[in-house]
């Protein structure tokens, strides 16, 4: 009994004690039912939203705080479903993959990961890097780096010289011979294992670069670059260890290929027909449209030297096709999953993408709705995150302007909430 009164008083205390953050938000945007609510207050206790009222909701206890986000619109945190958050656009990047250590890796990778959070997105989908971003991804789960959730493919799966493989335009020294434990495959029990190695390299999802690519060091940014039996594999293999795929494509072939071996989302999407539309439709497969990279390569592909030359004529005719492609996507009725590529442009700029997919017909309530609740249900996460809702991950950030008026409102987020937690106010 006296145990039990201990017990007691220490549960008492604990509840007395408890701080609860309440966000008294001018406007909340309802990613779910799609409409924008006033005066709402958002009481966070934990890294958990305990509850969503009407109206501006005092605390009674002096304990707790309040903040006043009365002039702003409030909304969750943005996912982003490409990134790549070790590295970041620059001249010289194509020497470093022969220069850099994983340790400066990953003290860069600190700094991309702060300043995507800080432009308001709380969770990201890293597509692909050396497996550096696992660690990154492990130490800000640990708290000891700021830095959004991130779901991992740590190492992107390639064939022999295909898109992601690592030794691309190394000298034929260097090039050695990649296999599955690298991510590169090459028939169907090469695609079992490079999946079993990335579960076992702690990844949390799988990506695979289903055709060329524009940023490698090799002739053709869009042939198909997987057998529809080796992406079939991967993708079963995939499913195994609750992974979902997720596909980049440039070229029509390729992305069918992708689409009827089971992958989740096609990434870029570039050269998409309307028959591959109807693909994606019928077998639920999302488009992550990147219009932001491909604007910006083909903005760099201008200047002298910024590129390596087999790069430029591809960076200049493909990157400037996404938009277009994009909004024939949306009309169709593609489902979309907001993702930029960030990393390819740099990182903090991955909420110019709204501005982008708004300019080619997307409403603007649509396009955050594609960043929130459409993201969070491919990643699985759709009771944690996506909403501002009792219940979910206190994830929660606000804008100046009201983004259905003002979708350059995106590119200056003013808080950052993640996990309960203020990182910009
Ligand atoms: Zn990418």
């Amino acid at each position: 009994m006296k145990n039990l009164l201990i017990v007691f008083a220490l549960f008492i205390s604990i509840s007395i004690t408890a701080q609860n953050t309440y966000l008294h938000c001018g406007k909340l945007i309802d990613t779910k039912s799609g409409k924008v609510q006033t005066e709402m207050t958002v009481i966070v206790s934990g890294n958990k939203i305990t509850s969503v009222e009407n109206g501006y909701v005092n605390s009674n206890s002096s304990k707790d705080t309040v903040v006043d986000l009365k002039s702003k619109t409030v909304m969750p945190g943005l996912i982003d479903m490409h990134v790549h958050i070790e590295g970041e656009t620059n001249p010289k990047s194509y020497l470093e993959d022969y220069t850099l250590n994983d340790a400066d890796v990953a003290f860069n990778s600190i700094k991309y990961a702060e300043v995507t959070l800080m432009n308001g997105f709380t969770t990201v989908r890293d597509l692909g890097g050396s497996g550096v971003n696992v660690a990154l991804r492990n130490a800000i789960n640990a708290n000891k780096v700021k830095g959004p959730r991130i779901f991992t493919a740590e190492k992107s799966l390639a064939t022999t010289g295909g898109h992601a493989d690592p030794t691309n335009g190394a000298k034929l020294k260097l090039m050695g011979d990649p296999g599955p434990k690298e991510g590169v495959v090459n028939g169907v029990e090469d695609a079992k294992k490079a999946v079993r190695q990335r579960y076992k390299n702690g990844a949390d999802l799988i990506k695979i670069t289903a055709t060329g690519g524009v940023l490698s060091v090799a002739k053709s940014g869009q042939n198909p670059q997987f057998t529809i039996e080796e992406i079939k594999a991967i993708c079963e293999t995939a499913k195994d260890y609750g992974f979902h795929v997720a596909a980049h494509a440039h070229g029509d072939e390729g992305m069918q290929r992708a689409i009827l071996g089971g992958v989740k989302t096609i990434e870029h999407g570039t050269l998409m027909s309307a028959e591959t539309m109807e693909m994606m439709k019928k077998h639920d497969v999302y488009l992550v449209p990147t219009i932001t990279a491909g604007k910006f390569v083909s903005e760099k592909a201008k200047i002298d030297g910024y590129y390596p030359e087999i790069i430029v004529p591809k960076a200049l005719d493909i990157g400037p096709k996404i938009q277009d492609m994009f909004g024939r996507a949306y009309k169709a009725g593609v489902g979309i999953a907001f993702g930029t590529d960030a990393a390819v442009f740099y990182h903090g700029d991955n909420g110019k993408e709204f501005g982008y997919m708004v300019e080619a017909g997307m409403p603007a309530m649509e396009a955050l709705q594609s960043a929130t609740v459409t993201n969070a249900m491919i990643l699985k996460m759709e009771n944690e995150l996506g909403q501002v809702k009792e219940g979910f991950f206190a994830d929660i950030i606000a804008v100046d302007n009201d983004p259905t008026n003002d979708i350059s409102t995106m590119q200056n987020v003013s808080f950052v909430m993640k996990n309960g937690e203020i990182y910009k106010k």
